[in-house]
């Protein structure tokens, strides 16, 4: 990818609003994950594009290109990682600790049935997460951290 161009669209990503937020940057999150997460109050300051920030120390939870700002306490759900006791996927209750715990053991049973119910109707990722992306891709990047390499023969 040329660097060029990434620095410049990095420029233009909206940036979570100092100084009660953290300066860094956020995800867009979908309409309809807004309704679930914020209050009526909390949404009318927002405008139509809304980001969240990843940010686990960062106390905005919501914020706008144009410097409005929600603080993560006001939201629905306080979700991992702003949370780090909140589990991984509120959807199904798997933790990261479950995760890191299977990588370890090579078992991927849990992480295998996730990503199938993932895609089921029981996955309400866009309700129940403040940011309203769905952990699997979480989920796997920590697997695969975490999984112990293969011994050498
Ligand atoms: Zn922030």
């Amino acid at each position: 990818m040329n660097k060029a161009f990434v620095k410049e669209d990095d420029d233009k990503e909206p940036r979570c609003p100092q100084p009660e937020g953290c300066g860094g940057p956020g995800v867009t999150v979908p309409p309809n994950t807004v309704a679930a997460q914020a209050s009526d109050a909390a949404a009318a300051k927002l405008s139509d594009h809304v980001l969240y920030c990843l940010d686990p120390g960062c106390a905005v939870g919501y914020f706008d290109p144009w410097g409005a700002s929600v603080p993560a306490n006001d939201l629905a759900s306080l979700s991992w990682p702003k949370d780090p006791t909140a589990p991984l996927c509120p959807c199904f209750g798997l933790t990261r600790e479950d995760v890191v715990e299977d990588a370890e053991r090579k078992d991927p049973s849990r992480l295998r049935d996730l990503i199938e119910k993932s895609t089921g109707p029981a996955a309400s990722c866009a309700t129940r997460t403040p940011d309203g992306r769905c952990c699997v891709t979480e989920a796997r990047r920590l697997y695969m951290k975490h999984m112990p390499p293969e011994p050498e023969e």
